[in-house]
């Protein structure tokens, strides 16, 4: 999701007071605390000493168990659930119901005997009386459920101890005709009724023109190696953790109506009118953006087939991915181009993917007319810098105002105003999402930053390629800065529910991380980041990682023992304030003595000016602090005449105070 409510905005003079007031004052914070030594240098067990992070006395027991590795990849006996499901659905816009079955089998490839299963009812959060965080429209409703069904058996509601479900909030508790072992599977069936919620829904719903139809069927929960089932219920706040599976959905909307789904529209002749499926065609050629349907083209027997009854099912498969969204209107434009993503099946060649936008006209305003183009950008630069795109399409819906920006497989959903960086900005960031989580399926709720952190740090990696010299990075640090100086921070190994607040939430998951990812490129180099960054992708994709798989294979590509980074970074709000302390001459000599003012350990990155010569880049390493010293100093050549230093000139630390990073002041 994009970042809402919490503007971005440069280092106001506020922030600058409190910066000199807090680091003026002399006080210091108290010295780090020394290293694990030995054997123990692993992210693993330097998180043991860490304190409450619930993953991981499971991650410990997953790597004793063989599921996960010590070296951060997937472990011998790694193992994952899957799922296919057969979904339909008919959307009513009169009613705003939608009315739908969902034919789900599950395959137990766990080495455990199941007798109990449980589904996600996302869309439970709309029911009468239901818990959350986030604003949610007053009194919509849950699922109405006419049929469940498991195993061929009609189940009834209530608690006991045959066969049954429970409901409680969004997640249904499933006891089992028959248990499902090791290697089998079970078939679960559900016919139900939704309404979809105005305005004002979190990621999605209805304004009256455009839907958007997310959390819609009933999902299997996910049973991962490390925490058994994952039941977290959804308020609001916290996103999802969903696993992964095959899809074919039939999607039954008046004729006329324009659908745009996660997945491939299997049955173009039957829904699309030989107009739009030749430009449509046209687009995966085009050097420019096609008009596939403009204004003039909307309509059933125009844009679309006439229908029968007034209605048209459209059929589209998903493979291999962790939900289907879908937006769906009668006012949409449709655009369409085409994106290079480079060699995405591994077959040598190079491979392109479509590139969609539908809108409808009167959101020019908010630059619609550009969302296929900065699509393609997106799609094409996030493929260079991560893995090629490997999805049949990426589409951006314009939908109503609440979606903010929301991503699902293939598909983004946007609402509400933008200009034209803006725009750019968060389509390239619902665009980044595809790769975390939608193929790197991280577990959003408790680990919000694997998904909004990392989204964030790639899209600041394609905006300033976009807007030559834009520094994205650095809307990350201020924002996270800002709150540091303050003290109001919280860390982010936490709940993506249990913050104190928005702000709090959103500034550890997405700007304290991307910011924290930049430390680890400049502590690395930017050559080892990247290749580490990668193969975190490569280990992961389309699996479930959990911090320590993230954390174990930087260290295992690096060869570094990082666990002061992951201390400092992720579970704990040291600030980090390096200081140059006297600068002064001993001998043939210049001695420059820098304070550590803050807990962080980081090492200290000096470039030395001098009279004549290219700048000199001198380190500390950052061993120099685990000990708890608070100065450490470096010795370097008296001549040619030393015209001043600076702390880390390329701002990749997040320094609280940066005006006492230089010499002379
Ligand atoms: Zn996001």
């Amino acid at each position: 999701m994009h970042r809402m409510s919490m503007a971005r905005s440069p280092l106001t003079g506020l922030a600058v007071l409190l910066a000199l007031a807090g680091c003026g004052s002399g006080r210091t914070e108290a010295p780090p605390p020394a290293p694990s030594a030995g054997p123990g240098g692993t992210a693993t067990s330097s998180a043991t000493r860490v304190m409450e992070v619930p993953a991981m006395e499971a991650f410990d027991r997953a790597l004793a168990n063989g599921t996960r590795a010590r070296s951060g990849e997937p472990g011998p006996r790694y193992w994952q659930q899957w799922a296919d499901y057969r979904l339909a659905a008919e959307l009513n816009p009169v009613s705003k119901r939608l009315t739908g079955t969902a034919a789900i089998r599950y395959h137990n490839r766990s080495p455990d005997t199941l007798g109990v299963v449980y589904v996600q009812l996302l869309h439970n959060i709309f029911a009468p009386g239901s818990r959350h965080n986030t604003d949610v429209p007053w009194a919509v409703e849950g699922y109405q459920l006419s049929r469940v069904a498991a195993q061929g058996a009609a189940l009834a509601e209530g608690k006991g101890e045959g066969a049954g479900y429970e409901v409680d909030g969004t997640i249904m508790r499933i006891r089992l005709p028959e248990p499902i072992p090791p290697g089998g599977t079970a078939d679960l069936d559900f016919a139900y009724r939704i309404r979809i919620p105005p305005d004002g829904a979190p990621r999605g719903g209805q304004d009256g023109e455009v839907y958007y139809i997310s959390y819609w069927y009933p999902q299997m929960a996910v049973y991962d190696d490390v925490n058994g089932w994952q039941t977290d219920q959804y308020y609001g706040n916290a996103e999802f953790y969903m696993g992964y599976g095959n899809y074919d959905v039939a999607l039954t909307v008046p004729a006329g109506w324009l659908v745009s789904s996660t997945g491939t529209l299997t049955n173009a002749a039957e829904v699309l009118s030989a107009q739009t499926r030749a430009r449509l065609d046209s687009a995966m050629s085009a050097p420019e953006i096609v008009h596939v349907v403009t204004e003039a083209d909307r309509g059933a027997g125009k844009a679309t087939a006439a229908g029968t009854d007034g209605k048209l099912t459209w059929r589209f498969r998903a493979e291999n991915v962790r939900d289907v969204a879908w937006g769906a209107s009668a006012g949409y434009l449709w655009d369409a181009t085409n994106a290079e993503v480079g060699d995405a099946d591994g077959d040598g060649g190079p491979d392109t993917t479509r590139v969609d936008a539908l809108w409808r006209p009167e959101m020019r305003t908010s630059h619609w007319d550009r969302a296929a183009r900065y699509g393609r950008h997106s799609v094409e630069f996030l493929s260079e810098y991560l893995w090629p795109y490997p999805y049949p399409h990426m589409t951006a819906v314009d939908g109503p105002t609440s979606c903010g920006g929301m991503e699902y497989p293939m598909m983004t959903c946007i609402g509400g105003q933008w200009d034209t960086l803006t725009m750019y900005e968060v389509v390239v960031h619902e665009i980044a999402h595809m790769w975390h989580p939608m193929q790197i399926g991280s577990d959003e709720k408790r680990f919000a930053w694997m998904d909004e952190g990392f989204a964030q740090f790639t899209q600041s990696q394609a905006m300033p390629d976009f807007f030559r010299g834009y520094d994205d990075e650095a809307e990350n640090r201020e924002p996270y800065l800002n709150l540091a100086i303050t003290g109001g921070e919280v860390e982010l190994m936490r709940h993506g529910d249990r913050y104190p607040n928005y702000t709090t939430y959103g500034t550890a998951s997405y700007y304290k991380t991307a910011t924290a990812l930049v430390a680890l490129r400049g502590v690395l180099g930017r050559e080892t980041f990247e290749r580490a960054f990668r193969e975190y992708g490569r280990r992961w994709q389309y699996k479930h990682p959990v911090p320590y798989d993230f954390f174990n294979t930087v260290e295992d590509v690096s060869g570094r023992d990082l666990s002061w980074f992951w201390r400092t970074w992720f579970f704990e709000t040291w600030k980090l304030d390096q200081a140059i302390d006297t600068v002064a001459t001993v001998g043939d000599s210049v001695e420059v003595v820098v304070e550590n003012l803050g807990r962080a350990p980081m090492p200290v990155h000096l470039e030395v000016t001098r009279a004549e010569g290219e700048p000199q880049r001198v380190e500390i390493p950052v061993s120099a602090w685990f000990a708890g010293q608070k100065r450490a100093s470096v010795r370097i050549p008296r001549e040619p005449a030393i015209r001043g230093i600076e702390l880390d000139p390329e701002r990749e630390f997040p320094d609280v105070d940066r005006g006492n990073g230089r010499w002379p002041r």
